[in-house]
């Protein structure tokens, strides 16, 4: 059997950590066995699906490397095939057409409320003779389609997550709508449930991999797999993401989609390994692959049936390890556009020696490629603003004249090379006759307007090499002498 597995989102929002996630495992699931992954786009809700919501869930999984092989489809263009199918269980009398208006089934729902039951359709509706529905008709009632559920059936799968599952019919709220706005001889809007069995065997799924929260749904729809005479696939539940007090993560908890993370410097690599994390751990306790790596580990039997919590450290932890192992020039192609954003003002082409010094620095500082902005500010703009630490030390007697020497030897030496610099420091501190120590607090405190801060000699070579340095050690030699 070849495996076949789909990514099911609805468009009606950005790409959902919840969903990227579990288009995180199909791939996986897909990958491990030389299967097929299928994108399908879910957007048969036409009110709140969005083309944008669209593209931002195409975007995210392609940015996250998580390709697909066939599709998208949308089921906004399929709506025929859903049709057909729902006439097919209509002449064989596994559906039919009901009538009840709003006013009737809330009624139905207040009184089976009075009396502690559950809400669920009575089927009422279920044995209407020809002249009871152009009745109907006449009064112009629009009809719904139900599928017919048998309340003593039996529903059983074996979850490749949570083992056997078992529902009993009764439990599923009567004969369930699969279509809309319909009427004696016209099928209208087909409902969701309908339409996922009808894709999934069209599409000749083997596996439905998706989030516990569709398990109700599951129950339904191995009916409706049954009725319309197909295999049933196997079915594995993801565990829900959970926010740090052990709730659904949602909208309320800040970020939760794709592209904020993208936003928030997070890169790609990194956020798709830590969702891999969210419910699953390799055999091997290896927390830091690639998703090819956990590709070929990858199984079911490793992910865990409990919520997995959301947590920010691990994933900042992750994040900070593929930034410091990331290839100088892989990092700085992904800085630029963070530096840019910032308004920072350099050539993106021209001054990219200059930038890998810049990368080179910053990258082992680095959790999130944003922390960037701060930490390179100072090396784009000439001047610097002055730390009380820093102006504290300049105005200590001597630093005006280690400032003074420094400045006077500045024109002559060729300030190329971390070596250069070294020469340069020594030679100042033996004319001078002073401390090593005062010497690179003074450079540091006039440089860098702090005394703490990055490496102060690759510092200094990349604001030489910007021509910013001489400017602020005039600056820091008038606050001395002030
Ligand atoms: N469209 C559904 C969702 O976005 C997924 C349905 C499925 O995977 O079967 O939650």
């Amino acid at each position: 059997m070849t495996v076949r597995v789909r990514i099911a989102p609805s468009p009606t929002g950005n790409l959902h950590i919840g969903t990227a996630r579990t288009a995180v495992f199909n791939w996986l699931f897909a990958r491990h066995h030389g299967g097929t992954f299928i994108l399908r786009v879910e957007d048969t809700d036409t009110e709140r699906s969005r083309p944008e919501f669209t593209q931002n869930i195409t975007e995210g999984l392609t940015w996250l490397g998580l390709t697909w092989d066939e599709g998208p489809f949308f089921q906004s263009q399929r709506l025929d095939l859903y049709r057909q199918a729902i006439q097919t269980l209509l002449d064989q009398g596994l559906a039919y057409r009901a009538y009840d208006t709003s006013e009737e089934l809330e009624e139905m729902r207040s009184r089976q409320k009075a009396q502690n039951q559950a809400p669920r359709y009575d089927n009422r509706h279920r044995n209407l003779t020809e002249e009871q529905q152009r009745d109907f008709e006449a009064e112009g009632r629009q009809a719904v389609i139900r599928f017919k559920i048998d309340d003593g059936r039996t529903i059983q799968w074996t979850d490749m997550v949570r083992g056997p599952m078992t529902w009993r019919g009764s439990d599923l709220g009567g004969d369930m709508v699969i279509a809309r706005a319909s009427s004696v001889d016209t099928i209208g809007q087909p409902l969701y449930n309908l339409a996922v069995v009808v894709d999934d065997l069209d599409m000749a799924i083997t596996h439905v991999i998706r989030g516990e929260d569709h398990i109700a749904n599951t129950a339904k729809q191995i009916l409706l797999y049954e009725a319309l005479g197909g295999t049933v696939p196997e079915f594995a539940h993801t565990p829900l993401i959970l926010n740090t007090s052990g709730q659904k993560l949602s909208k309320r908890d800040g970020v939760t989609s794709i592209s904020d993370f993208q936003k928030m410097g997070f890169t790609a690599a990194a956020l798709a390994n830590y969702m891999t994390l969210l419910g699953w751990s390799s055999p091997d306790g290896e927390e830091l692959f690639t998703l090819e790596t956990a590709a070929a580990q990858f199984s079911f039997d490793r992910v865990n049936k409990a919520g997995a919590k959301f947590d920010w450290d691990k994933l900042d932890w992750i994040s900070s390890q593929y930034l410091h192992h990331l290839p100088t020039e892989a990092l700085l192609d992904q800085l630029v556009p963070y530096w840019q954003g910032a308004g920072y003002g350099f050539d993106p082409v021209g001054d990219r020696p200059w930038l890998t010094l810049l990368a080179t620095l910053v990258g082992p500082s680095l959790t999130r490629l944003g922390d960037a902005v701060d930490l390179s500010r100072f090396f784009f703009t000439a001047t610097v603003d002055y730390a009380e630490a820093a102006k504290a030390h300049l105005t200590q007697p001597g630093v005006a004249e280690v400032l003074k020497a420094t400045l006077e030897a500045l024109p002559e030496a060729n300030l190329d090379s971390l070596e250069a610099g070294k020469t340069l420091v020594n030679q100042v501190v033996k004319a001078q006759g002073i401390k090593k120590g005062l010497m690179m607090k003074s450079l540091r405190a006039a440089l860098m307007g702090d005394m703490q801060g990055p490496d102060l000699m690759e510092s200094w070579l990349i604001l030489h090499q910007r021509g910013f340095d001489q400017g602020r050690l005039e600056a820091a030699l008038a606050i001395a002498q002030s």
